[in-house]
């Protein structure tokens, strides 16, 4: 730590944004000429980030210092929010909540998390919703995230932990596959550790439809057609196969299921496989022997793969190829998932899902019921069952099932597929109540404001990618009448008359309960103690007890599941669940740009930030442009089967032909996700963001 001249105060603090978590300090001192506070960054070294801050970490204070944050408790009153005390909001929400689920029952009222909480928050919101609420219906945007992943890592390795190495393994790998995953821009500061195994000779096969980055650095890019990713993955294991690339003393003693995995890849054809993906059959080759025939690897999957409605299937064809040439369980070997949201790992582990319990357990075992139930002081038979995911309690909004709705941390207006549906049902809420530092689009609908703290001003833990569990700690006071997020879930625990379960002195006394509440779960943080994140950078789960030094890298020996062995998994040649008409002739993808997070509601409000990407776009080919009218940036309207949405045109030949891209993070008209698909997977229940059918045309002006 260095003494900084003139500075009026120091924060130690990691940027709220990706799942890297980079440590830094912000710093505030006044301005000479007019005596008013100005801010710089500065960051500090730590074993993810390695001392890198990439720009929105650099402009992160920007959002929390803004003039436009949410400070009072408001009510919406003939169509204009009014400033009311705490006392009064609580009591609206008893009254609103009481009088529903006296009527409708007690799941007339849902939840609906986020994947930026801190796991204290997250832990309180899931038990708020079981214990104060005794609702079912409680989920979070991380759904929309890691489920795809999460779920697969849980079937074919036993465990779903982001990284299943430490970030330092990557530099040890002689081939690194990057399956629809744009580092570059939404984890930047991880970039240098591909760079270096690059450096080091390690080939990069990267597989996006787009020219990104991070598919610049690669040595081979795969431009799959958008939601072919899992027949591609067909393709890559043929060819290992079929060439011998087997490790197959791995494949007996740590396996299951690959007679029935030979058999089907025996039956599929590579040109087909080709003709579906729009990769050719020898790229595909040199991708398959570059990967098998190196002597160590990796495999990183992220949104591109998952956000399908094939994603859990598609992630597992993928875990495919670790398991068929036995790379995991040793240095510069694994699998990871990479991470979008702030606390993707730790926001899926602690209950705001919708099947599960703290420490992973799930919500439908009797006996992960009777442990949690003990740890709350509760009966068993009062927790309530499985509710369903979170596009699907917007269905149930709609279907005014739920009547009313509690948001902490999140935009599931701007963030869920098919906004226009979502927005509907939104509306049609007898009592919407959003708990935010910002006024999201979401919040803007809600009869209710609740005024949170933001990432400076609270303390708590987050897990970032590598399942790394690090201790950010208060940096400010709150400002104005602002509450941290758990704190408002227990005073209102306790305004509905169960305080008594929710009687947290301060965050680490909510953490403490929830390493009991993990404790012999997957997800064991029993061993962390603030004490010792206070000391080390970060622990590793699992960490079964203080003395133990958490684990870095899993499945060296076995694999929890029977016999100890991992899964393979037979997965069929399909097309995505929209294809593209003569209505609609081009495949929408969407994803991320450098200076924006998730929905902008932060990015949007910082400056510096909004003025890199003031508005959204859409990148389309000049070739397709051209057949469509379309100019250069120039305004047009993008339509599919479910809305419509005005961009501005942006050529680039880095795009397929066939295909056009448009960011996430921008609402109302600039909204993709009025275009976005809503069908969603079956088994995770992520929707198909990656792909939909639309129809482009320039938009005429009188
Ligand atoms: Fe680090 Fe991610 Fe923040 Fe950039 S956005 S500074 S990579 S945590």
């Amino acid at each position: 730590d260095q003494v900084i001249p003139d500075a009026l105060h120091v924060i130690d603090t990691q940027c709220p944004f990706c799942s890297v978590q980079c440590k830094m300090q912000v710093i505030e001192k006044k301005d000479i000429t007019n005596g008013r506070p100005v801010y710089s960054v500065v960051p500090k070294p730590n074993l993810a980030s390695e001392g890198r801050l990439c720009i929105k970490g650099m402009k992160a204070y920007q959002h929390v210092l803004t003039g436009e944050r949410l400070l009072h408790p408001m009510v919406k009153r003939n169509g204009q929010f009014e400033r009311i005390s705490w006392a009064e909001a609580y009591e609206l929400i008893v009254n609103k909540f009481g009088a529903l689920r006296q009527t409708y029952g007690n799941h007339t009222v849902g939840l609906y998390g986020g994947g930026s909480l801190t796991n204290e928050s997250a832990y309180v919101l899931g038990k708020f919703a079981r214990v104060a609420l005794q609702t079912k219906y409680i989920d979070y945007n991380g759904r929309f995230c890691m489920s795809a992943a999460a779920s697969a890592g849980v079937k074919v390795f036993g465990i779903d932990r982001g990284l299943t190495n430490p970030l330092s393994d990557i530099e040890l790998a002689d081939c690194i596959l990057l399956a629809g995953t744009n580092i570059a821009e939404c984890q930047p500061t991880l970039m240098p550790y591909f760079t270096r195994a690059k450096e080091k000779g390690a080939v990069i096969i990267a597989i996006d439809p787009r020219e990104t980055g991070t598919t610049r650095i690669a040595d081979i890019h795969l431009r799959v057609r958008p939601g072919m990713d899992a027949t591609l993955a067909n393709g890559i294991l043929k060819v290992l196969l079929e060439e011998g690339l087997v490790d197959e003393q791995f494949v007996e003693r740590r396996t299951t299921g690959f007679a029935e995995l030979k058999a089907h890849l025996d039956e599929l054809d590579m040109g087909e496989i080709a003709q579906l993906t729009g990769v050719s059959a020898e790229l595909i080759r040199k991708a398959a022997l570059s990967y098998g025939k190196a002597n160590t690897g990796m495999v990183f999957t992220a949104r591109g793969v998952e956000q399908q409605t094939d994603g859990h299937m598609a992630v597992r064809n993928f875990l495919n190829l670790v398991l068929l040439t036995g790379k995991i369980g040793k240095p510069g070997c694994g699998y990871g998932a990479v991470t979008g949201q702030g606390n993707g790992q730790g926001g899926r582990e602690h209950g705001q899902k919708a099947d599960q319990l703290p420490g992973y357990r799930l919500i439908e075992n009797p006996e992960d019921r009777a442990y949690i139930a003990n740890v709350w002081g509760i009966d068993p038979s009062e927790l309530p069952g499985k509710g369903v995911s979170a596009y699907e309690m917007m269905e149930k909004v709609h279907e005014q099932e739920i009547r009313a709705l509690f948001v902490m941390g999140s935009n599931p207006l701007v963030s869920n597929p098919n906004a226009n549906f979502v927005e509907e049902g939104l509306k049609k809420l007898d009592f919407l109540v959003v708990a935010d530092f910002l006024i999201s689009e979401t919040a803007q609908l809600a009869d209710l404001l609740l005024p949170v703290t933001a990432y400076l001003e609270n303390a708590g833990t987050l897990t970032n990618l590598e399942g790394r569990v690090l201790l950010r700690e208060q940096g400010r006071p709150a400002p104005g009448e602002t509450k941290h997020d758990w704190q408002v879930l227990c005073e209102l625990a306790e305004k509905l008359g169960r305080g008594q379960f929710f009687s947290f002195g301060d965050v680490e006394a909510v953490f403490n309960e929830l390493r009991l509440a993990s404790r012999g779960g997957t997800a064991d943080y029993y061993g962390i103690t603030y004490d010792r994140l206070r000391q080390d950078e970060g622990v590793y789960w699992p960490c079964p007890e203080v003395a133990h030094p958490g684990v870095k890298r899993l499945f060296d020996a076995s694999f929890p599941l029977p016999a100890g062995k991992a899964l393979f998994t037979t997965v069929e040649n399909h097309l995505p669940k929209e294809q593209v008409s003569a209505e609609f002739p081009l495949y929408l993808t969407t994803g991320r740009v450098l200076t924006h997070y998730l929905t902008g509601v932060q990015t949007r409000k910082s400056p510096s930030l909004a003025a890199r990407e003031v508005e959204s776009f859409m990148e389309i080919h000049p070739k397709t442009a051209k057949k469509y009218c379309i100019e250069d940036a120039t305004l047009v309207k993008l339509t599919s089967k479910r809305g419509d949405i005005y961009v501005r045109s942006r050529f680039s030949d880095a795009i397929r032909e066939d295909t056009v891209f448009v960011p996430m993070h921008w609402g109302d008209t600039q909204n993709v996700n009025k275009l976005t698909n809503d069908a969603l997977d079956p088994t995770c229940k992520m929707p198909g963001f990656k792909v939909c059918a639309v129809g482009v045309s320039p938009l005429v002006t009188e």
